[in-house]
């Protein structure tokens, strides 16, 4: 393997984070708490992830301070003050988060205004365990800052709690995994060390995505998956997202669209708006979808299909009186991006994206 052309000189931060990886990698939980001297953990996790909760705090013993589960999606503040309140009650000196990027969402929130430590335990494949970021609501604006204090500490990826992951969700959760892989491959700020794990992350993925929606149990696949979903992470936490990342948070913010059923649809569109600006990328996203010298947003689009995910933002709730409005938040403020931002092409892409029409 060479260096990729045009990036012999770059700069590289990775973030320490110690990562446990496995399969019943669940029973080492209270060793990685007292390894990070915690010795009353408040469990965090959903409504519907009770049962992951108890299992945590089952294995924590008297290391465990109580739980909360009212994590939800977005991380509105006055959850985490809810959250901060059970955790002064109960004298929690860390954190344990099981569950998706919604769980480790409010465990960052804790985590940064108190400076408590972090054990992550993710149940789906959204990558935030990875990242110093956090995207908060306040007031149904959405805020989104970055902070040491805010990367977990600890990361244990069990394969055995992915399996119960619903095919329907791990498909559209692992393609936003992958979106954050390609985005890394064309970041400003790539660098090769980033690109080799986002080639991975990619290949892993797409491998094990349609095993899962044949057969969620798996435990290969969901081996393959989980390992491409942290790397995933990695790249998300390491450079600049673009576009892609740009369209979805303004349809998730604005009109309320489900975090990777968005990133699943916009996908492609926002690869083919940007495959003449980044032709090496795209070679290489081609190449890890197992199609070397094809398309990358036809084969992103394929695999959408393959996986039998909602390929148009009209299936998963978009209103079509709303496209204008994404097109003018989409380039209301200036980031980079591989190809310039216009106004009228990004709003072909949405309408490209809202019928599921296939990418040009
Ligand atoms: P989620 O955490 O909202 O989970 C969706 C639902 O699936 C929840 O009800 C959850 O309890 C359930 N679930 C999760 N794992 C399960 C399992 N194994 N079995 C059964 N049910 C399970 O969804 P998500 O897509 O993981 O996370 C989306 C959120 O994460 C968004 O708010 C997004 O902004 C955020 N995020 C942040 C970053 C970052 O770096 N800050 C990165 C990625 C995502």
């Amino acid at each position: 393997m060479t260096m990729p052309a045009g990036l012999a000189s770059f700069t590289y931060t990775g973030h320490p984070a110690r990562v446990v990886f496995g399969t019943g990698t669940l029973a080492g939980v209270r060793a990685e708490v007292e390894r990070l001297g915690i010795t009353r953990a408040l469990v965090l996790t959903t409504p519907a992830q009770a049962a992951h909760g108890r299992a945590v705090l089952d294995r924590l013993g008297e290391r465990a301070a109580g739980w909360f589960d009212g994590a939800v999606m977005h991380t509105p503040v006055e959850v985490t003050r809810a959250a901060l309140a059970v955790a002064g009650e109960r004298g929690a000196d860390g954190l344990v988060a099981i569950g998706g990027g919604s769980t480790t969402g409010l465990g960052k929130a804790i985590a940064v205004r108190t400076g408590l430590p972090q054990v992550v335990i993710p149940t789906t494949y959204a990558g935030s365990e990875m990242t110093p970021i956090l995207g908060e609501t306040d007031g149904g604006q959405k805020v989104t800052r970055s902070s040491p204090e805010i990367l977990p500490e600890t990361v244990i990826y069990d394969v055995e709690l992915t399996l119960g992951l619903p095919a329907a969700l791990s498909g559209v959760s692992g393609i936003n995994a992958i979106a954050h892989a390609v985005e890394a491959l064309y970041a400003r700020d790539t660098n090769p060390i980033t690109q080799l794990m986002a080639e991975q992350a990619i290949a892993a993925l797409a491998r094990a995505l349609p095993a899962i929606a044949a057969g969620p149990g798996d435990r290969a696949a969901r081996t393959d998956a989980l390992y491409g979903a942290w790397l995933s992470g990695v790249c998300l936490g390491a450079v600049g997202m673009a576009l892609h990342h740009k369209l979805c948070h303004v349809l998730g913010g604005a009109f309320g669209l489900p975090h990777a059923e968005t990133h699943t649809a916009v996908l492609p569109y926002a690869v083919a708006y940007n495959a003449a600006a980044a032709p090496e990328a795209m070679a290489r996203v081609a190449a890890a979808l197992g199609r070397p010298g094809g398309d990358a947003a036809a084969g992103l689009y394929d695999l959408a299909g393959a996986v039998g995910a909602a390929r148009s933002l009209a299936a998963i709730g978009m209103p079509a009186d709303g496209l204008d409005r994404a097109a003018d938040l989409a380039v209301a403020s200036p980031y980079w991006n591989p190809r310039p931002l216009d106004r009228a092409a990004i709003r072909d892409l949405l309408q490209r994206a809202f019928t599921g029409t296939p990418p040009a």
